[in-house]
């Protein structure tokens, strides 16, 4: 009778604490490096280096034990040790996505008003707005110039750094303002960032805010207003990721949808050295918005890769091989979901709901409204996870993403899904999640290291 009920358990009780904090250590000092897809897709190249992988590009063929990396347009990565079995027998892939919501300037960002110089900017991915005004925010990005030659700007991250940030109205002039439902209360075109506010002393510029707040950017990154056209600025807000409670057992900070799974898969793909099966750590763009572009995870760059590794091992290369390949793989999408949460818990239904400390999650299906859009893993392969996590020692818990009828949404499962590949959602649940400041437990960021490196080293 031990067995018969499912039995639920804090994981702090077992936890082996000082492999937990260590860990997390590395954690928030890898995201405080790599806030942009860009970024963390440079972050993730240099430590894939330091760990003994080396370019696709670099190889003339492959054998079991290589380590081999390919990065995609510079906003994301594949990494991969090659197994000791057939690549026709399959993949074990991980994919993460290392974009997150934020501000993005528009191509013709600079305007001045009132005196002062603004920014324009448009929202990427879903975002509550009102959550995105009157905090410090730092700008990151790359410009491609006039001559074809590019540079990127990173302000705002230091302690004696300049900041930026969105005004709000104040709540004393804000009656018309509580009116308005949340969502409307913030409008999309009033996300606007404070520039500057000294003019150029020349009388006859019209717009000598503007022409200041240029001016300075054309000395520091030789960069004129037409540039911003060729150009990917974002903003994010400038917090670093802190410890949070008297216990320091939570993390709090920006863009860990989903770059904590990106790093725990990534750390849990350089303790790999001879699996079986090909280990595949996948790193995508674009996830906030639909996994769109060349750089998300419907692109073909993740086949086509696979293509060029599939001939370097076997010295030649026809269709029906990546197909074999892909068709026996197993994927485990890496992304975040909604942790229980204790000032909302009527979102939650309880018995599905993913809580702080109970390990990584698995979500067999995602979707809203009656599961439209999700791919819904089969009862199969949640089986062989639900085997190998506890064979494994692995803490872990099964989730949905809340009610029923109130929400919904989606990851890369369903892409990866389409290409007749067993892919289940598994990762770690966060609070507030989208917001500037999410916050995850530390037992949950180590419990997703532990069960990413399981599943690597699955046969
Ligand atoms: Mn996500
Ligand atoms: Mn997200």
């Amino acid at each position: 009778m031990e067995n018969l009920f499912y039995k639920k358990e804090n994981g702090w009780k077992t936890a082996d604490k000082e492999a937990v904090f260590k860990f997390c250590e590395g954690y928030k000092d890898f995201l405080n490096r790599a806030k942009t897809e860009r970024e963390f897709s440079k972050e993730a190249e240099k430590a894939a280096q330091k760990n003994g992988f080396k370019p696709l590009s670099k190889f003339k063929s492959l054998k079991a034990g290589d380590k081999v990396y390919a990065v995609n347009r510079g906003k994301g990565v594949l990494l991969a040790v090659i197994g000791s079995d057939d690549i026709e027998k399959g993949l074990r892939i991980i994919g993460s996505h290392i974009d997150s919501p934020r501000l993005d300037l528009k191509p013709e960002p600079i305007y001045e008003d009132s005196e002062m110089a603004l920014f324009k900017t448009h929202y990427y991915g879903g975002i509550k707005k009102y959550q995105w005004t009157a905090i410090p925010l730092a700008m990151h990005g790359t410009v491609i110039k006039a001559d074809g030659s590019s540079v990127d700007i990173s302000i705002g991250e230091s302690d004696d750094d300049i900041t930026f940030t969105v005004s709000d109205l104040l709540p004393h002039l804000a009656d018309e303002q509580y009116t308005k439902k949340v969502g409307k209360a913030i409008e999309g075109e009033a996300l606007n960032i404070l520039a500057g506010g000294i003019p150029v002393d020349d009388k006859d510029e019209k717009e000598p805010y503007k022409a200041a707040v240029l001016s300075l950017l054309n000395d520091k990154y030789g960069i004129c207003e037409e540039d911003f056209i060729s150009a990917e600025i974002e903003f994010v807000p400038a917090f670093k990721l802190k410890d949070t409670g008297f216990d320091r057992s939570f993390i709090s900070g920006w863009g860990q949808d989903d770059k904590v799974c990106a790093y725990t898969s990534l750390e849990a793909i350089f303790e790999i050295k001879k699996p079986k099966k090909t280990a595949v750590c996948l790193l995508v763009d674009k996830e906030e918005i639909g996994s769109m572009g060349v750089t998300g995870m419907r692109s073909h760059f993740f086949e086509d890769t696979m293509a060029e590794i599939c001939l370097l091992i076997k010295g030649e290369y026809n269709e029906i091989m990546l197909k074999r390949c892909l068709s026996s793989s197993k994927c485990l999408s890496a992304d975040v979901c909604a942790m229980h949460d204790p000032n909302y818990p009527s979102v939650m239904e309880k018995n599905n709901a993913a809580h702080a400390a109970h390990g990584v999650a698995i979500m067999k299906y995602t979707g809203s409204r009656g599961k439209s859009g999700a791919s819904d893993a089969s009862a199969e392969f949640v089986g062989e996870i639900r085997k190998l996590f506890n064979e494994s020692g692995v803490l872990w818990q099964s989730t949905e993403l809340g009610k029923i009828d109130l929400g919904g949404g989606g990851t890369i499962s369903q892409y990866v899904a389409n290409l007749n590949i067993d892919t289940l959602d598994c990762g770690v649940p966060l609070l507030s999640m989208h917001s500037p400041y999410e916050i995850s437990s530390k037992v949950d960021v180590y419990s997703a290291y532990k069960a990413y490196k399981a599943f690597f080293e699955m046969k």
